[in-house]
């Protein structure tokens, strides 16, 4: 039988292209959504539309999804994984940084919920699996408007899987302790960004973005009647 679609945000590296790799090895056919389009066709995967969006851009999700469900049919998944860790302190961090993590990491996992959901809902099945953290869960020094967007991403996945649990559609939370990915490059402020790579060294390194890609098929890889709520995953050797 031909597997279904499946859409993966922030495919161009990291965990994203992980997952995508994973995915697609299991033979899905995919969308990818990144701004570096590039990236994405250098995996070369098959049966697999790339398309430059920027998740905050609702009109452009919309219409990167419409167009790969016409091609692949319905989209049994989405893989909400775009963000961005602008760390910093609340006191001097550059207020556009808040502004960046906000809009991509709620409201680009809204977005893109938003994109499949009525459809999963019209068909009775789908799942939504939303990439947070365990600064999802729990806070972290320099990481105060970052874990306010991931302790939102866990409020909503959770709010969202009792709305649509008894409608066939599962919702699944991932939240990866540190991975070795280009997440902690776009940090603004050096020495955070420093303090945050002795940390990271101090645990004996961070997971390899194959693992968390591992623990997403996992989940979604399960029968449709079982959810797997909530997967956290980090190094053995990270304490926080
Ligand atoms: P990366 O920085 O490697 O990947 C982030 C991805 O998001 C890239 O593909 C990037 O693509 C994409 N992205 C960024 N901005 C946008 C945008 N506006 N529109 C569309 N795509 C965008 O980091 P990770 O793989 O680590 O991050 C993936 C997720 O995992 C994030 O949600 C992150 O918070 C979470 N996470 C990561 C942890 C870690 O330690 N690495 C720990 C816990 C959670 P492009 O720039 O091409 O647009």
């Amino acid at each position: 039988m031909t597997k279904p679609l499946i859409v993966v945000t922030g495919a161009s590296s990291g965990i994203g292209a992980a997952t995508a790799r994973l995915l697609s090895a299991q033979g899905h056919p995919l969308l990818l959504l990144a701004r570096r389009s590039r990236r994405m066709e250098e995996l070369a995967l098959p049966r697999t539309l790339c398309r430059r969006v920027d998740v905050t851009d609702r009109g452009a999700v919309e219409a990167a999804v419409h167009e790969a469900q016409e091609r692949f049919g319905p989209a049994d998944a989405i893989i909400n994984n775009a963000g961005a860790m602008l760390l910093g302190r609340i006191a001097d961090q550059p207020v556009d940084e808040w502004d960046r993590m906000i809009d991509l990491n709620v409201k680009g996992v809204l977005y893109g919920t938003r994109a499949v959901l009525p459809g999963m809902l019209a068909r009775g099945t789908g799942t939504i699996v939303n990439v947070s953290s365990i600064a999802g869960r729990k806070t972290f020094p320099d990481h105060g408007a970052y874990v306010a967007t991931k302790f939102a991403v866990h409020a909503l996945s959770e709010n969202l899987r009792e709305e649509v649990a008894a409608r066939g559609v599962r919702v699944v939370t991932i939240a990866p302790g540190a991975v070795e990915t280009e997440l902690l490059s776009h940090t603004s402020d050096e020495r955070i960004k420093s303090d945050y790579e002795a940390w990271k060294e101090s645990a004996g390194g961070a997971l390899d973005p194959q693992v968390v890609a591992e623990a997403i098929a996992y989940a979604y890889g399960q029968p449709q009647s079982v959810t797997i709520r909530e997967i956290v995953l980090a190094a053995t050797g990270q304490e926080a």
